[in-house]
């Protein structure tokens, strides 16, 4: 048979992630396994079940503080909720005890960690523990069932620089190597969220990351679809934590979804739409406890003339840098740009006047060095407690009349900064912490109802 040179075996796979939630209980699990034996072969990214990375940076803490019987007792409750799992997933009583064996030699491995030195090392590999059981006792659940599946570890493919980004070439040689070892499997399960780094030390796509993982695979395979599966229908046009009556999108394009996910809706990883964006692999959010909503497809569509959602920042700072004698002088940005730089701390928003400069950043770590530094070229003034809300859609120029719609709607709260025109995409608001309720309830009343 004639193949042309990019015949790619894999590009008619989907990539599917299932969070936190989805695989939460034995009941979710094997709702699960049942949403995905369709016959076809696919890719499975699995978090942890809901709870146990949050539990895991708790023991991680006491270990740091040496409360060793504080992490004994997270310990203990964490085992009690595996072992629970284990006794509801499994049917026989050969892969019940296997899955004994697995928490046990998991959470046995996470104690082992309390009578030695605790560093950031053994911090990363007792984080680790949550993706590799839960998924080893899914893959187990799997074989029960007799299902044609195979564990692939993330810890052999997933890899990550020392600049903290992707070895993308590494993990399309690596993936491909193991789903040629594996060709005949329908299903291959793999844990989201954790990696090697450059020294092959075990690592993390920071908290939330399994949805990074998935997009990262399904870029290195040329995968047909990216499927982030999770308790809610889609991406909503406002927090649904904090406002009533939210509404699924149901088409974003990858801006707007970079936007919204890196502006704080939790649905998504900041870093996981660009992956997709770049090999336009479209990618579709949708819910485990409802499999037949339609949920949000992300692709490089973009709809027109329209303003699609609101999301929030927390835990925003704003450093406004005044020097009258200074500013706008040619170089004076790029000396106060370099400091951040500097310290590696990178900047979200931006407002310049004749007389200022103001800027906000998320990483507060080098706070007082960066404000030591900055005092050399005027006065400096810190604001912490702030949010940046961001209002997402296809907000061209052309269309005139959007930011006037949500400076109306936010007529009563205080705007500390206001940022539009960085992007086609986007209108950026830094508001006090406190405000940031009324704020978001504002606006989709206003822009929404
Ligand atoms: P998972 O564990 O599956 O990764 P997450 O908790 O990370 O799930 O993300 C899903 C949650 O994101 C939802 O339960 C919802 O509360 C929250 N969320 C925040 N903003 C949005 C939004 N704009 N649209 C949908 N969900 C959102
Ligand atoms: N389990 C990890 C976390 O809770 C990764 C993820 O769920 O995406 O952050
Ligand atoms: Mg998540």
């Amino acid at each position: 048979m004639f193949m042309p040179a990019f015949y790619n075996p894999e590009n008619n796979m989907k990539v599917l992630k299932f969070g936190g939630t989805s695989v939460g209980s034995a009941e979710r699990m094997k709702g699960v396994a049942k949403l995905i034996s369709d016959g076809n072969r696919k890719i499975v990214v699995l978090s942890a079940m809901s709870g146990t990375t949050n539990d895991l940076e708790k023991i991680a803490q006491c270990l740091y503080e040496k409360r060793h019987e504080d992490a004994n007792r997270v310990i203990d409750s964490l085992e009690e909720k595996y072992i629970n799992t284990v006794e509801n997933l499994y049917d026989t009583d050969e892969y019940r005890e296997k899955g004994r064996g697995l928490v046990k030699s998991h959470l046995g491995y996470i104690r082992s960690f309390t009578i030695d030195l605790f560093t950031v090392f053994e911090e990363k590999t007792v984080l680790a523990q949550g993706e590799l059981l839960t998924s080893a006792m899914f893959y187990y659940y799997l074989l029960e069932r007799h299902v044609a599946a195979a564990l692939l570890p993330a810890l052999d493919f997933m890899r990550i620089n020392t600049n903290n980004e992707p070895d993308t070439e590494y993990i399309k040689d690596n993936l491909a190597g193991l789903l040629k070892k594996y060709s005949n499997e329908e299903i291959l399960i793999t844990q989201g969220y954790i990696c090697r780094n450059a020294f092959g030390e075990i690592d993390n796509l920071q908290r939330g990351g399994s949805d990074y993982t998935a997009s990262l695979i399904g870029a290195a395979v040329g995968a047909e679809e990216i499927q982030i599966w999770t308790d809610i229908d889609g991406m909503h046009n406002n927090d649904p934590r904090i406002v009533e009556g939210t509404r699924s999108i149901s088409e974003l394009s990858f801006d707007e979804a970079a936007e919204l996910a890196y502006f704080g809706a939790k649905i998504l990883h900041p870093t996981s739409v660009l992956p997709a964006k770049l090999a336009n692999i479209p990618v579709r959010l949708l819910n485990t406890m409802k499999p037949d909503a339609p949920g949000t497809l992300i692709s490089s569509k973009q709809k027109k003339d329209r303003i699609t959602a609101v999301a929030a920042k927390d835990n925003i700072t704003a450093i406004k840098i005044k020097s009258g004698r200074m500013l706008l002088a040619y170089g004076f940005l790029r000396k106060v740009f370099e400091i951040f730089e500097s310290y590696k701390t990178p900047i979200d928003m931006i407002t310049t006047s004749e007389v200022g400069v103001s800027v906000t950043i998320d990483n507060n770590e080098h706070l007082k060095e960066i404000v030591d530094d900055l005092k050399k070229y005027g006065t400096v003034d810190v604001d912490e407690d702030q949010v940046i809300v961001c209002v997402v859609g296809d907000l061209v120029a052309e269309h005139p009349g959007y930011a006037h719609k949500i400076l109306e709607a936010v007529k009563d709260i205080p705007l500390r900064m206001i940022s539009y025109g960085g992007s086609n995409y986007n209108v950026s608001l830094l508001i006090n912490a406190r405000d940031k309720e009324a704020a978001l309830k504002a606006l989709s009343s206003k822009l929404f109802n």
